[in-house]
């Protein structure tokens, strides 16, 4: 019996040695949507981060602002946190970095204009953070983690691909990329160091799979700017042009478009103008003098001379675009002949507001160019063969796909597959799952981490939950009924009302009858309450709720919240 315990603890004993030898990688956010990246490396006493990002609400979440990543697992192990690394700028990448730095402070890695970004948005939440630049091609450690920064191509510039070497082996993580062999600013990806990597032997490599579901290969940038020139070589309109403000590189093509036919360039949109000073600032965008005017100063330049790049290519309600469609903008008034291009597609769930904002401009006699008719834009994400090349020089051991929904996912693990990876070696996680990896063994843990998503209302941070926000679509959906009424304090009788006030539910001048009777039913379930002695408030209150709530939907098949007020004197 003795033998059998002690044979029980040296087992024990060793599979909590192996627990401390192995790395803990745990997505807290960024699988099974597309939004707030965000991924931790942990191994013993040291943990790093890989990006920090935000996502923007859905429909179901009214009145949200912004959605973020739950910190609570960062927060209980800030004294491990070695560091942070940013593999680009977007806000599904750095969003959710000034709620973090309000709770915990760490350094944070990144090239030079993801960090400028990273800056401009610490100084709006009004703080301050350890930023340190690193370029491409530059090796940093973070704790024991020791990270290579490698170039690669995206929607925004200085992106980077991440090697990063652990006590158990090679991690590879693409970040966001696409394979453009003729980027605006003439620095693809650097492939030789890609291969000689995959040669070293990678044990887990994570990749985007945003574009899983595309066949063939994302355009280059290129094809942007040759559909460009030829839109503006035929063209005597006023040009007006939305893009996305991160995606330089598209700016500085269009500002050289420009300037080769002779027009000049007036800027519109917060985002746009501070990100283009930003970009100009660090040497990322470079315009000729004379060439910029401000928006505010285009009256008396003629039409075939000025092109107005601006924000709102996604249609958003307060955006300089949808202001202009509108006929709301101070600056530039949409009039008949002017030609728009949205140089941009749809993020999914954007559809509706960016044809809302293309009906308008039609009506106001603009000719408008959108990516369903004209190439001009292109995606920032690989497709299927990208995906393949990105695989068979990494040619990782195991393989995690990232960065999409679901179906995005198992579609990647299935291009894995064909192109010969063992389907054993992948994984596909949810966010706050935990892989565990040792250099011979990966598994899913049993472990889960708290990775719900944290909601942002104004001011509040997480103070948003499900309950609140079930609530919100009840009265969004049938509205609201108030049934107050004065109690006599220790008897309970009515001392005046019931009465009814309702909000969203019908309009009571045409329906005073049915408010009316609803108030009567409201009065004679107090009064029965009274009759059988209910004087406990909580269940006259569940009383009146279940009366309304039964009389209401009979009368109009409707569910509006019903909330019983009670004043007692
Ligand atoms: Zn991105
Ligand atoms: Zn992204």
């Amino acid at each position: 019996m003795k033998r059998k315990d002690n044979r029980l603890k040296i087992k024990e004993r060793r599979s909590e040695e192996r627990e401390k030898k192995q790395l803990k990688l745990i997505p807290l956010g960024g699988l099974n949507e597309i939004g707030k990246n965000i991924t931790v490396l942990e191994y013993q006493n040291d943990m790093m981060l890989v990006d920090c990002g935000m996502s923007f609400p859905d429909d179901e979440m009214y009145g949200i602002d912004i959605v973020l990543p739950d910190f609570a697992y960062l927060i209980k192990n800030r004294a491990k946190l070695r560091g942070m690394i940013l593999t680009h700028g977007h806000e599904d990448h750095i969003g959710a970095i000034p709620y973090l730095l309000q709770e915990l402070s760490l350094p944070i890695y990144g090239t030079r204009l993801t960090l400028g970004l990273v800056e401009n948005k610490l100084r709006e939440h009004g703080i301050t953070g350890d930023l340190r630049t690193i370029t491409a091609g530059e090796v940093v450690n973070i704790g024991l983690f020791r990270i290579e920064a490698i170039r690669t191509t995206h929607s925004i510039a200085d992106s980077l691909c991440l090697s990063i070497d652990t006590p158990v082996g090679k991690i590879f993580h693409t970040g966001d990329f696409k394979i453009d062999y003729t980027p605006v600013d003439g620095e693809p990806i650097d492939f030789r160091r890609l291969a000689e990597i995959g040669r070293d032997g990678v044990l887990l490599m994570l990749a985007d799979s945003t574009n899983a579901e595309r066949k063939g290969y994302t355009a280059s940038e290129k094809v942007v700017g040759m559909t460009l020139e030829n839109i503006f070589r035929g063209s005597d309109s006023r040009i007006i042009i939305a893009s996305f403000s991160s995606n330089v590189h598209r700016v500085q093509k269009i500002i050289d478009t420009a300037v080769m036919f002779g027009r000049r360039v007036a800027v519109s949109g917060r985002s746009m103008i501070n990100v283009l000073n930003l970009a100009i600032e660090l040497g990322y965008v470079k315009i000729p003098a004379g060439v910029l005017v401000d928006v505010n100063k285009i009256r008396h330049i003629p039409d075939k001379e000025l092109v107005v790049i601006t924000t709102g290519s996604q249609g958003e309600p307060m955006s300089a675009l949808a202001r202009m469609a509108d006929n709301d903008h101070k600056a530039v008034q949409i009039k008949k002949g002017d030609m728009v291009i949205l140089s941009a597609s749809p993020i999914p769930g954007n559809e509706r507001t960016v044809s809302n904002v293309v009906n308008k401009l039609f009506e106001k006699g603009a000719d408008v160019i959108y990516s369903d008719i004209a190439d001009i834009h292109v995606s920032g994400h690989a497709c299927e063969e990208e995906l393949k090349l990105i695989h068979m020089l990494i040619k990782p051991k195991y393989f995690m796909p990232v960065h999409g929904e679901y179906r995005h996912l198992h579609r990647h693990a299935v291009i894995a597959e064909g192109i010969g990876m063992d389907p054993a070696n992948i994984f596909i996680l949810e966010n706050g799952q935990v892989l565990n990896l040792t250099p011979n063994r990966v598994n899913i843990s049993r472990e889960e981490i708290p990775a719900a998503p944290v909601f942002v209302d104004g001011l509040g941070v997480g103070d948003v939950g499900n309950i609140v926000l079930r609530d919100r679509r009840l009265l969004s959906e049938s509205g609201l009924i108030i049934v107050a009424a004065t109690l006599e304090k220790s008897t309970g009788e009515i001392v005046s009302g019931p009465d009814i006030i309702s909000r969203g539910f019908v309009y009571v001048r045409e329906n005073e009858d049915l408010i009316e009777s609803a108030r009567v039913a409201a009065e004679q379930c107090l009064a029965k309450c009274s009759k059988n002695s209910v004087r406990d408030r909580a269940a006259m209150k569940t009383a009146i709720r279940e009366e309304l709530r039964n009389f209401i939907y009979l009368k109009t098949r409707r569910n509006p919240v019903i909330l019983p007020v009670f004043m007692e004197i």
